[in-house]
């Protein structure tokens, strides 16, 4: 193997797998490192979000949804079933399944755009210099005039909760749950802890929340997180906010959790509990003395709005770097880098990087929240539209939600759009163009959306944020 290259990419995640095939389309020499290791002892490309994320979460969300409603919707449908029952293993076989067919897709794209593969630890040295550790712990030099840092992050472990891989585990160890756990303790009422919450309480498990925090969701808009909660504690996830663990100690079968709330200390008994309080940076290993390259006070590589390090010709992407842990942030990140050293123009919008919680009903935004509007003091208008109004809704028998735009009253630009309901992780799309192209809220008014779909639902919000809309009363 060569061991000069025009671009090292450290790290094979949705960061850095684009950014290697976006530089071999370039004509690059490129390799990209990447060092993750599954439980089975297997080495795949994808990252977190392939083998261990974004994808096998999706596809237990789809299993458990489908199997919630069978149970509690096909019968308003005038579908009769009988005893309907879980094979967790057969539903595991299928998520382990996807799982590999996407990161063996990998292989298959990275020979497609010429990019070498290197499975191993991956080390950035002085000078453009890379040390390579194979699977079999032999080292190589390799030299390249870029290197791009996309090394990804890890799970924050509670100390007062660490880690044991059995009854407490990070998010990984709730995707591979071999049986549903009869009582699920869950840290941290985020996006992960709502997603496989919601996993495990569709299959049966009694699932107990415990946030921190005495706000829900405190990112999403108000009337989002409020119709959110009203839903979720419906679905029965028994959600404590103001709760602060303090550790538990072992039972017989499961864990004896201590908290604290308003009310004083309080103890509960779960199977397992799923540590889920966020993610930091990854960088073990990955930084030799005399790179150069800095870290944040959180341990994030410091980069400029093109991804820039402050050491020459190094660069850092996705979860390594500030901005929103998402794995299509990582991926627009990672295709601008391969550009911008190609000698290309690019650059990434992070005023339109849209957010999905999976969950049912879904949630997803795009822009600022009326509440980071409003503290603004631009002057807006607000337009809304429930998903009872929706035909297809109606027919989908999914009418819980609502899609909400937050324009400026100025211009008439839209500032944000919120979505709660069914499909929102798709209509997202639609105002996420609209934004990245600045288009206007009577952009969206005049723009013909077809008949009956869920998509009308922001058509008509926009019209809302004027008084205008046709199948909803305005107010
Ligand atoms: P990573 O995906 O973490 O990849 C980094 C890679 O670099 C890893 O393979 C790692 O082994 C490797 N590496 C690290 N150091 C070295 C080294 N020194 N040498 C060689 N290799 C190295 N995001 C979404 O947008 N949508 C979702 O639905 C979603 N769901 C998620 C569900 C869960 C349960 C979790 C945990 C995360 C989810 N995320 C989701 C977040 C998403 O997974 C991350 O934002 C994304 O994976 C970050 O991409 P990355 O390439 O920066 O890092
Ligand atoms: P998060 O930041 O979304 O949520 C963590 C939650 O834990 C917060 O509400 C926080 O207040 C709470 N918390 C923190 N310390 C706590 C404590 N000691 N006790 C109780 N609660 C505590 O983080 P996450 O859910 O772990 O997810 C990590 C990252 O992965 C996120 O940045 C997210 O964007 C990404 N992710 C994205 C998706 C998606 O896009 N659908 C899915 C999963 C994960």
């Amino acid at each position: 193997m060569s061991s000069q290259f025009d671009v090292i990419v450290i790290g094979g995640g949705p960061a850095g797998y684009p950014c290697a095939i976006r530089a071999g389309q370039n004509k690059l020499k490129v390799a990209c490192i990447d060092e993750w290791k599954n439980h089975d002892g297997s080495y795949a490309f994808g990252g977190t979000c392939l083998n261990a994320g974004c994808i096998p979460s999706k596809a237990l969300l789809e299993s458990s949804e489908l199997y919630y409603r069978t149970q509690h919707e096909f019968a308003v449908h005038g579908i009769k079933v009988g005893n309907v029952s879980v094979d967790v293993a057969a539903m595991q076989k299928r998520r382990a399944q996807i799982v590999k067919q996407s990161t063996m897709g990998i292989a298959s794209l990275f020979k497609g755009a010429g990019v070498t593969g290197l499975q191993g630890h991956g080390k950035l040295l002085s000078g453009n210099r890379v040390e390579f550790t194979d699977k079999d712990g032999k080292k190589q030099e390799l030299s390249a005039k870029h290197v791009v840092l996309a090394a990804g992050s890890s799970p924050v472990e509670l100390k007062s909760l660490p880690f044991d891989g059995e009854r407490i585990v990070d998010s990984w160890g709730a995707l591979e749950f071999e049986s549903v756990p009869k009582r699920l303790g869950v840290i941290g009422a985020g996006v992960i802890g709502l997603e496989l919450g919601s996993v495990w309480r569709r299959l049966g498990a009694e699932v107990l929340v415990l946030e921190a925090l005495e706000s829900f969701l405190p990112m999403t808009d108000g009337a989002v997180s409020k119709e959110a909660l009203k839903h979720f504690k419906k679905q029965g996830l028994d959600i404590r906010l103001g709760a602060k663990v303090s550790g538990a100690d072992r039972t017989k079968t499961g864990l004896m959790l201590k908290y604290t709330d308003a009310s004083g200390e309080k103890t509960i008994e779960v199977d397992k509990v799923v540590v889920a309080i966020g993610r930091r940076p990854y960088s073990k290993d990955l930084l030799s003395e005399g790179t150069g390259v800095q870290l944040d006070e959180r341990g994030f590589v410091k980069v400029d709005h093109e991804c820039r390090t402050n050491a020459p010709n190094i660069w850092a992407v996705g979860d390594l770097v500030r901005g929103p842990m998402l794995a299509h942030k990582g991926k627009e990140e990672g295709v601008m880098v391969a550009d911008l050293i190609a000698g290309k123009v690019s650059e990434v919008n992070y005023k339109a990087i849209p957010s999905v919680i999976y969950t049912a009903p879904e949630i997803a935004w795009v822009g600022q929240t009326e509440e980071e509007v409003k503290k603004s003091g631009r002057a807006y208008k607000v337009g809304s539209f429930p998903f009872l109004a929706s035909g297809r809704a109606r027919a989908m028998e999914a009418t819980a939600g609502f899609c909400k735009i937050v324009s400026a009253t100025d211009d008439d630009e839209i500032l944000g759009v919120h979505i709660i309901g069914p499909m929102a992780g798709e209509l997202i799309a639609e105002a996420v163009l609209a934004m990245e192209y600045s288009a206007s809220t009577e952009d969206l008014q005049r723009t013909m959306h077809a008949h009956p779909t869920l998509s009308e639902a922001l058509h008509e919000a926009a019209l809302n944020a004027d008084k205008i809309a046709i199948d909803f009363p305005n107010r």
